[in-house]
């Protein structure tokens, strides 16, 4: 018979919340002391900073071209999901997709380490709302490179999800798991990549791969560019490159960061237009997300992408 619950001794030790939260995000009471918010939680980024120092497992490994392949298509896919869809639709909302699709690439998105899909589109709508303002979670005007780079990533205030901003988005709960749960497909792709590893070290020797290998180059190298790839819109794109529209930000167009991030470095045009899946302005603004929504577009899997309107074009060409 079962014993009362009231009869269950208090367990003698617990795991600190913010280790608790590795696993679950909405593990212990939230309420975080104002005075604290900027400040960085360093127990809650330890994950984070490991995965920073996992890259020099690679002195160990070495390296072989499947390793560098597979690391470079995972950059890319993951880099797509990320510009394409935590972006340009759960953030803006530039195009439609059955639900299907939005999981499929919310749980490819999640694979880039960069929390769940409803935690990324909450901070970036407040990021449009107050760019390069107070309330900006990350802005190289009021809290200078390497905050607006990384640090505000990892502050206590960074780990919370404003519910406010995303009404749209709530209502799913297979979004909500993800981002409750966000470390769950990340450890399930490093998992994925050291089994690929071994098989093929098992079954094709002349490659020259194995499981630690994989994981290092598959995994760890290729998600810390990835993610400090795309941060560089956050930092480099509101310091270094042309403002074709005078926005009340200080967001800057930039060709290198377009290339790294799929598009997304043309950054000034997405902050005086939002509104729209494309964020090349004009036919040398090259935009790799655009060129690949249009081709998801013609397949039918997704549609409805808001076009740039013809007042905006106009402007452009001056
Ligand atoms: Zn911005
Ligand atoms: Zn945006």
């Amino acid at each position: 018979m079962a014993r009362p619950s009231a009869a269950v001794p208090a367990p003698r030790w617990r795991l600190p919340a913010a280790v608790r939260r590795w696993f679950d995000t909405e593990a212990g009471a939230q309420v975080a002391d104002p005075a604290d918010a900027r400040r960085i939680a360093w127990l809650r980024a330890v994950p984070f900073i490991g995965m920073h120092l996992a890259c020099l497992g690679a002195l160990w490994t070495g390296v072989s071209w499947v390793a560098v392949i597979v690391a470079v298509l995972l950059y890319a896919v993951r880099m797509f999901a990320i510009t394409a869809f935590y972006h340009r639709y759960f953030s803006h909302r530039t195009f439609e997709a059955s639900r299907g699709v939005q999981f499929v690439f919310a749980v490819i998105g999640a694979a880039s380490v960069q929390r769940g899909p409803l935690w990324w589109a909450a901070h970036h709508r407040t990021h449009h709302r107050h760019a390069d303002q107070a309330e900006d979670p990350h802005s190289p005007r009021t809290q200078g490179f390497w905050r607006s780079h990384m640090g505000w990533f990892l502050t206590r205030a960074a780990f919370a999800t404003d519910w406010g901003r995303i009404p749209d988005l709530v209502k799913y709960p297979e979004l909500r798991w993800l981002d409750r749960f966000d470390l769950v497909v990340p450890v399930a792709l490093a998992a994925g990549l050291y089994l690929l590893g071994s098989v093929l070290e098992a079954t094709a020797p002349g490659l020259h791969t194995n499981g630690p290998q994989m994981l290092v180059w598959g995994f760890f190298i290729s998600t810390v560019v990835l993610f400090h790839a795309t941060v560089t819109i956050n930092s480099l794109a509101h310091r270094f490159g042309r403002r074709r529209f005078p926005t009340r930000d200080d967001s800057r167009n930039n060709f290198w960061l377009a290339l790294l991030t799929f598009g997304e470095g043309w950054h000034n045009n997405h902050h005086f237009f939002p509104g729209t899946a494309r964020q090349g302005f004009r036919w040398w603004e090259v935009d790799l997300t655009w060129y690949g929504l249009r081709a998801m577009a013609a397949l039918g899997l997704v549609r409805g992408l808001k076009p740039v309107p013809a007042w905006v074009l106009a402007k452009a060409e001056r």
